[in-house]
């Protein structure tokens, strides 16, 4: 049984695919307890054998995207499988400690079903980034402002672009730090919004 938070359709509004629609699965329990987590809805959730989770996400039209997020859903990497044998273009988003070990990937999802896996690391938990490289351009990395020093070298030192967000619900003080912190990395930094939050919407 999977165990899932909630299934709803709605639009990206972070990171790379912000204002892509998708189909969104949130997976129910994170190996982590951030005290400035904005979804406590990872604490509970519902048992869905794989046809009753595919039937969910087929009920929103004919949608060919999903996003498996959480909570942590690397805890339940055989969901990724589930959507991509089923043919999806499958998004993940993970806080980058659990590695997935799943048969077949990352070739597999380089082969074409992966649309964006985004990491988002957490301070004061490490993230190997050499394993996570094997996605190559899948790979997109978030970080939500924390302590500035461990934001600064977050940045410098993950690969790629990084999307920088301020917390949610975030201060003009907070904002000012976010914009500060991307035009000090303006190499490797963009700003990233909330931008379902800001519209209100799911
Ligand atoms: S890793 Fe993400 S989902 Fe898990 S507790 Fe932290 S903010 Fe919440």
């Amino acid at each position: 049984m999977i165990r899932v938070s909630e299934v709803f359709y709605s639009i990206q509004g972070e990171g790379r695919n912000a204002g892509t629609p998708s189909v969104f699965v949130r997976l129910e329990g994170c190996n982590l307890d951030c005290p400035w987590c904005d979804t406590p809805i990872r604490k509970t959730g519902i048992g869905m054998d794989d046809l009753d989770l595919l039937q969910k996400v087929r009920s929103f039209c004919d949608v060919s995207r999903v996003t498996i997020t959480g909570g942590e859903p690397c805890l339940q990497p055989e969901v990724f499988r589930l959507f991509q044998g089923a043919g999806y273009l499958v998004d993940v988003e993970t806080n980058g400690v659990i590695f997935p070990e799943i048969d077949g990937w990352p070739a597999i999802f380089n082969g074409g079903s992966l649309g964006t896996i985004t990491v988002s690391p957490k301070r004061g938990h490490a993230v190997e980034w050499r394993r996570w490289l094997a996605y190559g351009d899948h790979l997109s990395v978030k970080v939500v402002m924390d302590e500035p020093e461990w934001t600064s070298e977050t940045i410098e030192s993950s690969p790629g672009i990084v999307y920088v967000q301020p917390r949610w619900p975030y201060t003009s003080d907070e904002l000012n730090q976010v914009l500060n912190m991307v035009k000090k990395h303006h190499k490797k930094a963009k700003l990233s919004m909330q931008l379902h939050k800001i519209i209100g919407i799911q």
